[in-house]
């Protein structure tokens, strides 16, 4: 039923049962209790139900479904403003359009659209679910707008087009409400939940906005490129013991392809709303803290004309209230300065608070956007005019065709165009920077609206010397420091500094490539080379067919080409071409016909069994790596802590992976104190026994990271980590891309060039005295972010293979799957995970 028509029939209801009122429901009426109130939280079922409430109630309310969620629910946006601007909502989405894209309007109409356009606010709520205030005042927000005609509420409604995500992670939301309701009342109450807020990613939901692996961030995007909004409000909750609430300006640094204006505008924002609400009483709002804007990862807005205003308020446990004593705060929480003037004076905290904290700045947000509107929309096209008129150089960057892996170079392109990013390929060989390029290269130019988000993804970054104290260690940065996109995906990408004439298409979309099959009838069997992740995927898929798969051991020739060490042959059989036919249509893979049997050394593969390990510590690392062994097709499944602790491993497993957690969290998990006893401890020692049985009775441990050093430990490995006892001041290196070396002849490294790039962030670096080290740091490491003290990586292994009765333990010692971002190390894990069981032939 259109809205038009179910308004008409409410309003025919109103007339025949006097008891239906047209009149809006209230959350209150809607919940039967007060939004906020404590111990007391709507579920996303009652959000969701309630939004829809409000479009059929309210002319001011439009709510759209975006899309489904991970798990299937509704994604859902509620478009907030005057009745009558409701009726031209497509007017000014495409004046949003004009003013973002300036070469496609003359000044004299980007002065009309500024005079008559409306300020485009987001404010999105809870995207970390656990942090549920955000979520529950979204519908006294809506409520409020949908019914006061106060001029303040008047003047955002003619002013402002408020897109208001209510949930902005709804599966996490339901779960967080659902565990609370379980077991409030309980000795639990308000504690933790033993698994993620989100199937895969937990708390990196929000650090998804440059790679767009999850759904949610998809349908974000959806909203956010077809409004282009200038004001996006992020809201959070921190800790307890800090300030009440955060709002920008952040602190340095700012990641240098921020406009400027956007800079100024963040803090104007910040500081208005901190004013607002220091004036309406609310102590503890504080501006210039912790958070920093470096990373695109959590700020897609910057690159693209808006400015994200993060706020984060002082939670409580989950909806139980807290009692925080003045002298239990921070002392940066007590002390009146120049970014917190009416410090708070610590007592009762409740839920009822973070609402109220909340509702105020996202209120004073929006009165600024109506306020100012004119200025928003000026500077907005401001941005986009100086993007698109660039003339400073790189000039562009080029991705040439003929790559090693040009799946994932179109994946990375992909990334980009979701971006919004305009992508050209050349219909002729061309030259920039007196290097040729053949015709189909791909080239992204830095004159477009959004340029700078393709720039800070595609160059190499540099981060700040920023200093506690002169001579002191680096400022820790709030998140990690390198995100260049061609070394984390291992795609070739040239960065072209001088203006270059080439004959070009813009791409309206980018089609994936595909490999084919060289029939050879009679043939012994297939090749195909084993350098990119789709021949892993062919690999994966071939496996469980139950086809004799092997990997080449070592070099041979045949089909007059060379064929390197960690080629895949497969046996002809009944039905395999068809499968490989089928393979290669739908990925960038080649298989050749082979006459006869090369005589070489080869390793025999399986299928392997897989286990990874699943703590109930709810580990981000295991969620991220969960999702890249779905993505890539290989086979696993999750391993408990009871079943470690069961013990005959070998009997269902040939592989145990374990994610990045320390050595506690595995061994005992989390206290009693805090989950119930279903998901208390960890694998114990009894676990520890049994994953040394397993590995001397053949089986392979795979360990990520950190993991490394519960393996050195507890099987007593001839493995040092050569920098876990360093301090900050001799080591650092913040979440930096590094270059490493590869032993190629390994199968670890199968398929890999000799050099590589890998992310590096809280990691070891091993010294390995048994064993093998298949990947090892050179003398110069860095090729993007910030190192300090690299010189204790030098000649230290990245990931050592070290046989252990008749199994393996593999140290992989960094983040492989990084964020589902690291495409080009993807495959160290993938090696590991088949080399682990393969066996090797006489
Ligand atoms: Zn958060």
């Amino acid at each position: 039923m259109t809205k038009s028509k179910l308004w008409c029939f409410v309003l025919v209801l109103s007339f025949i049962v006097p008891a239906f009122s047209a009149e809006v429901t209230s959350p209150e009426q809607f919940l039967g209790f007060e939004v906020g109130t404590a111990k007391k939280l709507a579920d996303m079922n009652q959000i969701v139900e309630y939004f829809w409430m409000l479009d059929a109630q309210s002319e001011r309310i439009t709510v759209r479904e975006v899309g489904k969620t991970t798990e299937g629910n509704p994604f859902i946006v509620a478009v907030i403003t005057s009745e009558k601007n409701q009726e031209n909502l497509d007017r000014y989405r495409r004046f949003q359009q004009m003013l973002a894209d300036p070469r496609t309007i003359a000044e004299n109409e980007a002065e009309r659209i500024i005079t008559e356009g409306k300020a485009i606010v987001m404010v999105n709520c809870s995207i970390h679910a656990s942090e549920v205030g955000a979520s529950q005042m979204s519908m006294e927000l809506a409520f409020d707008l949908a019914t006061r005609t106060d001029p303040v509420t008047e003047e955002i409604l003619e002013n402002v087009i408020l897109l208001l995500t209510p949930m902005h992670n709804p599966d996490g939301t339901q779960m967080v409400v659902d565990w609370y309701k379980k077991y409030v009342g309980t000795d639990y109450e308000g504690g933790r939940m033993p698994w993620l807020y989100h199937k895969y990613v937990g708390h990196d939901n929000n650090r998804d906005w440059y790679m767009f692996t999850q759904v949610e961030s998809r349908l974000t995007l959806e909203v956010h490129n077809a409004w282009h909004p200038q004001v996006i409000v992020d809201m959070h909750q921190m800790g307890s013991r800090g300030a009440r609430l955060f709002v920008p300006p952040y602190v340095d640094p700012y990641e240098p392809n921020v406009d400027p204006i956007l800079r100024q505008a963040v803090a104007m924002m910040g500081t208005f709303i901190a004013t607002e609400m220091t004036a309406q009483g609310k102590a503890g709002v504080a501006h210039s803290i912790g958070f920093d804007a470096w990373t695109p990862a959590r700020a897609y807005h910057h690159y693209h004309g808006g400015i994200r205003i993060l706020t984060e308020a002082a939670s409580v446990e989950v909806a139980t209230p807290i009692k925080v004593r003045e002298e239990d705060l921070s002392s940066s929480a007590r002390e009146e300065s120049v970014s917190m003037p009416l410090p708070w004076r610590g007592g009762d905290w409740m839920l009822r608070d973070i609402v109220e904290y909340d509702y105020a700045a996202a209120m004073a947000a929006l009165t600024n956007a109506a306020r100012l509107r004119e200025n928003w929309l000026r500077n907005f096209y401001q941005v986009h005019k100086k993007a698109v008129e660039r003339t400073e150089p790189p000039y562009a960057f080029i991705v040439p065709a003929g790559q090693r892996d040009l799946s994932t170079a179109v994946k990375m392109l992909d990334v980009l165009k979701m971006g919004a990013v305009e992508v050209h390929r050349a219909r002729q060989a061309f030259t920039a920077d007196g290097h040729e390029y053949p015709e189909r290269s791909f080239i992204v130019y830095m004159a477009q609206p959004y340029g700078g988000f393709a720039k800070t993804l595609l160059e190499k970054q540099v981060y700040p010397e920023i200093r506690e104290t002169p001579g002191g260690p680096l400022k820790t940065p709030y998140d990690v420091v390198g995100h260049t996109l061609p070394l984390l995906m291992g795609v070739d990408v040239i960065q072209a500094e001088k203006p270059f004439q080439a004959d070009v298409e813009l791409l309206e979309r980018i089609e994936k490539p595909v490999g084919k099959v060289e029939t050879a009838d009679s043939a012994y069997g297939y090749a195909w080379g084993y350098a990119t992740n789709d021949d892993v995927v062919a690999l994966n898929r071939l496996v469980k067919k139950g086809y004799d798969i092997f990997w080449a051991a070592e070099r041979f020739e045949a089909n007059g080409k060379n064929y390197a060490p960690g080629t895949m042959i497969v046996k002809n059989e009944d039905g395999l071409v068809d499968d490989l036919k089928a393979v290669a249509g739908d990925l960038w893979v080649h298989f050749d016909g082979l006459w006869a049997e090369p005589k070489i050394r080869t390793y025999a593969l399986k299928e392997p069994r897989v286990g990874l390990y699943k703590s109930w510590t709810a580990s981000m690392d295991e969620g991220w790596t969960r999702w890249v062994l779905e993505q890539y097709e290989v086979p696993h499944r999750s391993i408990l802590d009871e079943e470690i602790r069961k013990g005959n491993l070998h009997e269902n497993w040939d592989v145990i992976v374990i994610p990045d957690l320390r050595e506690d969290a595995i061994i005992n998990g989390v206290s009693e104190e805090d989950v119930p006893p279903e998901y208390a401890g960890g694998i114990g020692d009894v676990g520890i026994k049994n994953l040394v049985d397993f590995v001397k009775n053949g089986g392979t441990v795979i360990t990520l990271n950190g993991a490394a050093d519960f393996a050195i430990k507890h099987f007593h490995l001839g493995v040092e980590n050569a920098v876990g006892e360093l301090n900050r001041k001799e080591f650092f290196i913040p979440g930096s891309i590094l270059k490493a070396l590869n032993d190629t002849a390994h199968p670890l490294a199968y398929g890999f060039e000799r050099d590589a790039a890998l992310f590096y962030r809280r990691s070891p670096a091993f010294v390995a005295n048994e064993g093998r080290s298949v990947v090892k740091y050179p003398t110069e490491t860095l090729l993007s972010g910030w190192e300090t003290g690299a010189e204790h990586l030098i000649d230290k292994a990245a990931i050592v293979d070290v046989p252990y009765g008749e199994g393996k333990v593999i140290l992989i010692g960094f983040p492989v799957v990084y964020r589902g971002q690291s495409h080009g190390t993807f495959r160290y894990l993938f090696n590991a995970i088949y080399y682990g069981p393969a066996e090797l032939s006489e």
